[in-house]
């Protein structure tokens, strides 16, 4: 190997080692050709963790064609049964969407949501959500978001293919990685809790609100899912969890009458 060829697989492997804390996770996805085509679009980025939520049909030949020699990925590929253990360890989680939603999220254009992806959350798994080819993530997915990503394109005929939309998602991430050579920005030391205590805080939280009486469950109108949204803009660290959690509990002692 030459000296230039050296120095390139060098950096190749700073890049992709940046790059390892993002996982693509496709959610129920119809066309196995998809997957591989999935597969082929993040390897030729540096990306390497597939995460495949109840994929129908898969494996299977197609998608190892369309993979074109990239079937590594799909060999390594993590199948779950459920979002929940896909997002474990996670603690920031972007969803992909071709349109606006009726309940407005965060947005974030695809190249500052790339960058901060990689620039504010260092060291921190983060995982991508794309939907199924033809509805796109259900409501309850966009939930466990604490941002939306958009790729901006014609008004009239907006909605990429799945694995064009992970191509332009993993070309973004790889130039946000890319562009900061020679940028030595600190780490933070606020880690934000990951995905499963956000679910358990959420859980916690509506046990409380129905003990206070303040959620009814007859009319439930969308009250979790607005406070899901204010507390997943928030990103609790640890600590800030621990607080959380505590006033939950005083809260459920001091409607039981024995909040001493
Ligand atoms: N009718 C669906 C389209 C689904 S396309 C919808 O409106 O959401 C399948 C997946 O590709 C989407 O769930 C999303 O993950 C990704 N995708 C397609 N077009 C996109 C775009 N313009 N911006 C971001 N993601 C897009």
């Amino acid at each position: 190997m030459n000296s230039k060829a050296a120095q390139d697989t060098r950096s190749e492997a700073q890049v992709a080692a940046r790059l390892s804390h993002i996982r693509i996770v496709l959610i129920n996805t119809t066309h196995p050709g998809n997957i591989g085509a999935t597969a082929r679009a993040m390897k030729v980025m540096g990306l390497t963790n597939l995460h495949l939520v109840s994929p129908q049909g898969f494996p299977c030949a197609e998608a190892t064609a369309m993979a074109s020699g990239a079937d590594d990925l799909l060999q390594r590929a993590t199948l779950h049964d459920s979002l929940d253990s896909a997002l474990e360890g996670c603690s920031l989680v972007l969803g992909t969407s071709a349109r606006m939603r009726s309940l407005p999220m965060p947005q974030m254009d695809l190249r500052a949501a790339a960058s901060s992806a990689m620039h504010e959350h260092e060291g921190q798994d983060i995982a991508i959500l794309f939907g199924q080819e033809r509805a796109g993530l259900t409501n309850d997915e966009i939930y466990r978001c604490h941002q939306l990503v958009h790729i901006d394109t014609n008004p009239e005929y907006g909605s990429l293919n799945l694995s064009q939309a992970v191509q332009v998602m993993a070309y973004e991430l790889r130039m946000a990685v890319i562009g900061e050579a020679g940028i030595n920005i600190e780490p933070s030391d606020w880690v934000p809790v990951d995905a499963g205590q956000m679910e358990l805080f959420f859980t916690h939280l509506e046990q409380m609100l129905l003990d206070i009486r303040f959620l009814n469950p007859e009319q439930p109108k969308r009250l979790m899912a607005r406070l899901r949204r204010l507390f997943n803009r928030a990103r609790p660290d640890q600590n800030e969890m621990n607080i959380l959690r505590g006033i939950l509990a005083a809260s459920q002692r001091a409607a039981k009458g024995d909040g001493g």
